[in-house]
């Protein structure tokens, strides 16, 4: 039941708003959008936003203002809207509600009354017998008679789907040939929670279908998910679209890609200062090339030229080096110096940043000769810092590691960016290590300004954002040699103590 049919082409990206523009999600829309494009088909996009406690609207925002920055706009999404909307899967609830309805009367899904102590339990027990952890079917033993008692009694409940026992899953993946995956690896999958909102299983196959979507691509991690996904679209009896893999991204030591070793958010490659067209060819090169073997294309060229069935399995690397020569042949080749200065200046000039940094430093300058020394780290990327800047009276080079590294934490748990935020967890740490706040700051002034006195570093870090500050401290902290994994181990359990003692804190405020 593979995608054989006429349809025009329509392929999507999906992202989650829950974190930082990812340059993972970019890889995996230009792969979908040249697919599209070549077919003469369509390219949306959706915000799958089912996660309500994770999601937020400045996460979608980012995502939106990323993915438009690199050029990879969408026929129709949740701003430009579409025949098929809404397109953001919050406001889909009651689609959602109907189709779980037509799987119940198909008698295809079922109501599970389980509470979280039995389904712990049954867990901790497979786990102690090495069995695969999963659902184990209690609730399919319920008589009507049972159910109607547990509903009239208002009991809490999810919706499962139901999941063969024995067999596998055999299905078609365009770049993988057949894959095979055991029913009794697969869960009974909740589909519907008790809250009445969808799980991300099933609002995807709800979607994908009500949207056209006829292809599937997607990063590789979603492989186990996938037959889930079939068995919906068998139980609801529509059509399946194609599905297709896509290699992980990786950092250059082969593992995933994350952000502890790569700076992996958009914003941050913006906030550099690299040119979208180059960071779009050089996600076109994960796992992919030209014919011609050119390394420098256009995203019109991959387009023209692009064919899926080229898409190389061995795991593609992110080499932020290599960005950064392909970005610098591009601002060599394409820039002349007149549209090299319009976009250094729209790139320095963007979002105002000049209204904000020019408060900080007016007071501080007699000459405007005076304003690159004081505030030119406003306008550079990593700042030429070495471990004896971390000279302190007071502060061994330990406790300035140390300082660094909660901070940046803390700087990652913070849900809105805010200059008050950002104050008090510096505050917080402070009160923690039973440091003076000045002191607490000292470490901080350098990796973040490059100086150990400067304009307030709470407004640097603030106007600078997470991306910046997160790559200077992370720098500062290499610097002063680096964290061993066995000393992170102890740093994050002193962390989690940290939070305790910044949520008590705040809660005496
Ligand atoms: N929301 C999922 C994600 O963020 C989409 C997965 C898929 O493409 O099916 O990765």
């Amino acid at each position: 039941m593979s995608n054989t049919s006429t349809s025009p082409v329509r392929t999507r990206i999906a992202p989650s708003p829950t974190g930082d523009p990812h340059v993972g999600t970019a890889y995996i829309a230009l792969f979908n959008r040249c697919f599209a494009r070549q077919h003469g088909g369509e390219f949306i996009l959706r915000i799958e936003d089912t996660d309500q406690t994770r999601s937020t609207a400045r996460s979608e925002q980012d995502i939106l203002q990323a993915l438009r920055w690199l050029g990879l706009d969408w026929a129709e999404g949740p701003d430009n809207g579409g025949p098929h909307g809404p397109y953001r899967q919050s406001q889909r609830s009651d689609i959602y509600r109907q189709h779980i309805e037509l799987l119940m009367d198909k008698g295809q899904a079922f109501r599970c009354f389980c509470s979280a102590e039995r389904l712990d339990a049954v867990r901790a027990e497979q786990m102690a017998n090495k069995q695969t952890a999963g659902y184990d079917g209690h609730c399919l033993t319920l008589t009507e008679a049972d159910i109607a008692a547990k509903l009239a009694a208002r009991e809490s409940h999810v919706i499962r789907m139901k999941v063969p026992r024995d067999g596998e899953c055999v299905f078609h993946d365009r770049l993988r040939g057949e894959i095979r995956i055991n029913w009794q690896q697969i869960d009974m999958q909740v589909l519907m929670k008790s809250d009445h909102l969808p799980t991300y299983h099933f609002a995807n196959v709800v979607d994908d279908h009500l949207m056209e979507i006829t292809h599937v691509i997607r990063g590789e991690e979603w492989i186990n998910s996938t037959p889930k996904h079939i068995l919906l679209y068998q139980h609801f009896g529509w059509q399946v679209p194609e599905f297709c893999h896509m290699p992980l991204l990786r950092n250059p030591d082969k593992s995933k890609l994350s952000k502890r070793k790569n700076p992996t958010s958009i914003s941050y490659y913006q906030d550099m200062g690299y040119l979208p067209e180059a960071l779009v060819n050089y996600l076109g090169m994960m796992g992919w090339t030209m014919p011609d073997g050119r390394e420098k294309f256009s995203l019109a060229e991959m387009e023209s030229a692009f064919d899926i069935d080229r898409v190389s399995l061995g795991g593609p690397v992110f080499d932020v080096e290599k960005l950064n020569w392909l970005n610098g042949k591009y601002i060599r080749e394409n820039l002349d110096t007149e549209t090299f200065t319009e976009a250094y200046s729209q790139w320095a000039l963007a979002n105002n940043k000049m209204a904000d940094i020019v408060p900080l430093i007016k007071d501080r300058v007699e000459r405007f000769s005076d304003v690159v020394p004081l505030a030119g780290f406003f306008l550079s990327g990593l700042l030429p810092i070495q471990a004896q800047d971390f000279n302190h009276k007071q502060l061994s080079e330990e406790q300035c590691k140390h300082i660094l590294q909660f901070y940046v934490w803390q700087l990652e748990q913070m849900s809105e960016w805010t200059r008050e935020g950002i104050e008090q967890s510096a505050q917080h740490l402070a009160a923690f290590m039973e440091i003076k706040i000045r002191e607490t700051l000292f470490p901080l002034f350098v990796a973040i300004t490059g100086r150990a006195v400067s304009v307030s570093v709470i407004d640097a870090i603030t106007i600078l954002g997470l991306d910046i500050s997160r790559a200077r401290i992370r720098q500062a902290i290499e610097v002063l040699g680096g964290v061993s994994k066995k000393e992170a181990k102890v740093l994050e359990k002193r962390f989690r103590d940290l939070q305790a003692f910044a949520a008590a804190a705040q809660a005496d405020e």
